[in-house]
């Protein structure tokens, strides 16, 4: 079981973000204003970090930022989830500090995945405190990865 702060101000996302976690026997805590999500966070010490970016006040980039900056919360896994998908969109969450990326209208299977990936690479880091850049390394194997899911033509066709 791990916790798992979500930030979003969707009330219907939330709804469904804290059902598929908690099928998978995880511990959601929502937030829906992002002005709060720090605080939360800081409270909360969750495992893992959901949040939308097209947030009011405090935009989900902005909030990866303050995350990534702030002392106790600097290594918890950040994955993001937004409705844009433009080109740049995802160097730009990544350079930000999240480590992954899920569009919406979100695959379920996709983003069960990827939470679960998530923790366990987060459970690694603190295992086996890996070498120099690790968010480099990281960063690359994933954008990788991504380029194998489906183009264009066949979007999203095997996992839904
Ligand atoms: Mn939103």
């Amino acid at each position: 079981m791990a916790k798992i702060l979500i930030v979003e101000d969707n009330a219907l996302n939330i709804k469904l973000f804290c059902d598929l976690l908690e099928a998978h026997g995880h511990k959601p805590e929502a937030v829906t204003d992002s002005r709060n999500a720090l605080d939360a966070a800081r409270q909360f010490e969750p495992d893992l970090v959901i949040t939308d970016i097209q947030l009011p006040h405090v935009s989900g980039l902005d909030l990866i930022r303050l995350i990534r900056k702030d002392e106790r919360l600097g290594e918890v896994p950040i994955m993001a989830v937004t409705a844009y998908s433009a080109q740049g969109d995802e160097e730009r969450i990544r350079a930000a500090g999240a480590q992954a990326y899920v569009a919406k209208p979100i695959s379920v299977v996709r983003f069960a995945e990827t939470v679960d990936e998530l923790l366990k690479d987060g459970h690694d880091r603190s295992v086996e405190s890996p070498p120099d850049d690790p968010e480099i390394d990281k960063a690359e194997s994933r954008a990788n990865k991504s380029e194998d899911s489906p183009g264009p033509g066949e979007a999203g066709g095997e996992e839904d």
